[in-house]
């Protein structure tokens, strides 16, 4: 089967290509080229995209992609990221890049240092159904290897491996991931090598002057509760700094907004499914949460939260055909102090990745979001007040009936004691982690309504792609610098 996507979509893209008529589609994909010491699978890709640019004939059909895959898979360096660029060209263009991209990531992938590169070349208009269920199984899933091979040789895609190639398994999602539902964008901008590993300096009160100007449209760019910048990372790594957010246009104002000092070697927006919780829309039926899995699930807390050394909070929740799960609300996500405030009987929706067991804990879900659906009535037993003075009465004892501490009116044994409805300190709402606790895909507050429901690929590469390159390279611009100091 053909998704309808795949058949509109790139169709429509490639209609308004202006390169050869013999020119088809190649999406390239390509995963697991880095490890923590200082690579970064998106700069290889901004360095990829750069060739293409420079020297080929080749027209981007879609934004670079910048996919996100299950955030609980115990083996991802980071964020669990993988990419996908789409470009459509003549035949002898298309060995020759997939020749550069083969030796560019056999070059500088950090194989044999903790990466495992996959890269895989699928030729055609229309993503197979299969590949776009490969990939959404790995929004929530562990995937196996085997499979990805199997699909490779099923619908003819080209790939290569390094290391144990578990790359393998990005790549061929990251292309069967063709975002025509939510998305968004992230403006990442690249250090010169030269400056890698070096403090990265940011104007503190730019960032927070274009969060007030553009909010909602761009997000996780400041916490405000801790005072910190959340657009740059902190390692050697190539990435400067990176702006998330609801459009091509404004993520790249804002980066310029920031006037960075800094000579840059460049920027590229990606169109990601950051930001869109898309590893928990898969819906967990107990008793099958297997470890590592992501989802969200609806349930009834069956067990009084306890809030444990460290702020964590413990609870644990039924399904209604009665099986129990362990729940985990870990202090750092601010949701900890909320989920201390549930009861027994509250029905909740809860985002979690499943966390797997160990000698000291079972199987649990680690909780990444809370909406609270119906709450629970809390009712507190009191002594009956006094009929003179309406003040609380005292018992007297078991059987021996009340009396009013301030007249000392007295009350029979068969006086009631009385029922009082507490009000409850936690409202029937969704509860999101901090800013600083916020996993790539998880989806900030402010997002809640923006969501989009079709693509919107900006054709005009120079609105994406920025590069030192020399200006007369085919649809690059190079930098003026009021946007990078690049040259
Ligand atoms: P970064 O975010 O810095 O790019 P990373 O966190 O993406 O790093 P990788 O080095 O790419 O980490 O490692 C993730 C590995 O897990 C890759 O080999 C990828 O193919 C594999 N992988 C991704 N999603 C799944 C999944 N759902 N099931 C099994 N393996 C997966």
């Amino acid at each position: 089967m053909i998704s309808s996507f795949g058949a509109t979509h790139f169709a429509k893209e490639t209609e308004h290509c202006t390169v050869a008529q013999d020119s088809e589609p190649l999406h390239i994909g390509f995963d697991d080229t880095d490890n923590r010491l200082g690579k970064c699978t998106t700069h290889m890709a901004f360095k990829i995209t750069e060739h293409i640019l420079k020297t080929t004939n080749a027209d981007f059909i879609d934004n670079p992609l910048l996919i996100r895959l299950n955030p609980n898979i115990p083996w991802k360096t980071r964020g669990n990221g993988a990419v996908c660029l789409r470009i459509r060209t003549d035949r002898q263009d298309q060995q020759r890049i997939v020749d550069f991209v083969k030796h560019h990531i056999e070059t500088n992938a950090a194989t044999g240092k903790g990466a495992n590169p996959g890269v895989v070349f699928f030729r055609g208009r229309q993503i197979p159904e299969a590949l776009m269920e490969f990939s959404r199984f790995g929004m929530f899933d562990i995937l196996h290897k085997q499979i990805a091979i199997k699909l490779a040789n099923k619908y003819n895609i080209e790939y290569f491996t390094l290391g144990n190639g578990r790359g393998l398994i990005g790549a061929i999602a990251a292309i069967g991931c063709v975002l025509d539902g939510d998305h968004t964008f992230e403006a990442i901008a690249y250090r010169r090598p030269e400056n890698c590993g070096t403090l990265r300096i940011i104007d503190t009160n730019k960032v927070i002057e274009y969060t007030k100007s553009t909010f909602p449209y761009t997000f996780n760019n400041y916490d405000y509760a801790n005072r910190r910048i959340l657009i740059s990372p902190h390692g050697p790594d190539p990435v400067f700094c990176g702006i998330r957010g609801e459009s091509t246009e404004v993520v790249v104002s804002s980066l310029i907004s920031l006037k960075i000092h800094e000579k840059l070697e460049g920027c590229m927006v990606f169109r990601s499914n950051q930001g869109t919780n898309m590893h928990l829309q898969h819906e967990i039926k107990l008793p099958d949460a297997r470890s590592f899995t992501s989802g969200h699930i609806r349930c009834k807390v069956s067990v009084k939260p306890q809030t444990i050394q460290g702020g964590h909070t413990l609870f644990v929740v039924d399904t209604e055909d009665g099986v129990s799960f362990p729940a985990a609300v870990y202090e750092p996500t601010g949701l900890a102090t909320v989920a201390s405030l549930l009861t027994v009987g509250d029905v909740i929706e809860i985002g979690c990745g499943v966390r797997k067991a160990s000698s000291k804990h079972p199987r649990t879900f680690n909780v990444e979001y809370l909406m609270v659906l119906e709450l629970a009535n809390v009712f507190e037993i009191r002594n009956p007040v006094c009929s003179h003075c309406s003040k609380s009465m005292k018992s007297e004892g078991k059987d021996k009936g009340f009396q009013c501490k301030r007249c000392k009116q007295r009350e029979p044994p068969t006086k009631q004691k009385v029922q009082i409805k507490l009000p409850r300190k936690i409202k029937p709402e969704l509860y999101v982690p901090l800013p600083k606790a916020h996993r790539h895909l998880t989806k900030p507050l402010q997002r809640y309504g923006l969501e989009k429901k079709s693509t919107d690929y900006n054709k005009n590469m120079s609105d994406w792609f920025f590069s030192d390159l020399d200006s007369s390279s085919k649809s690059i611009i190079t930098n003026n610098n009021a946007v990078f100091n690049t040259k």
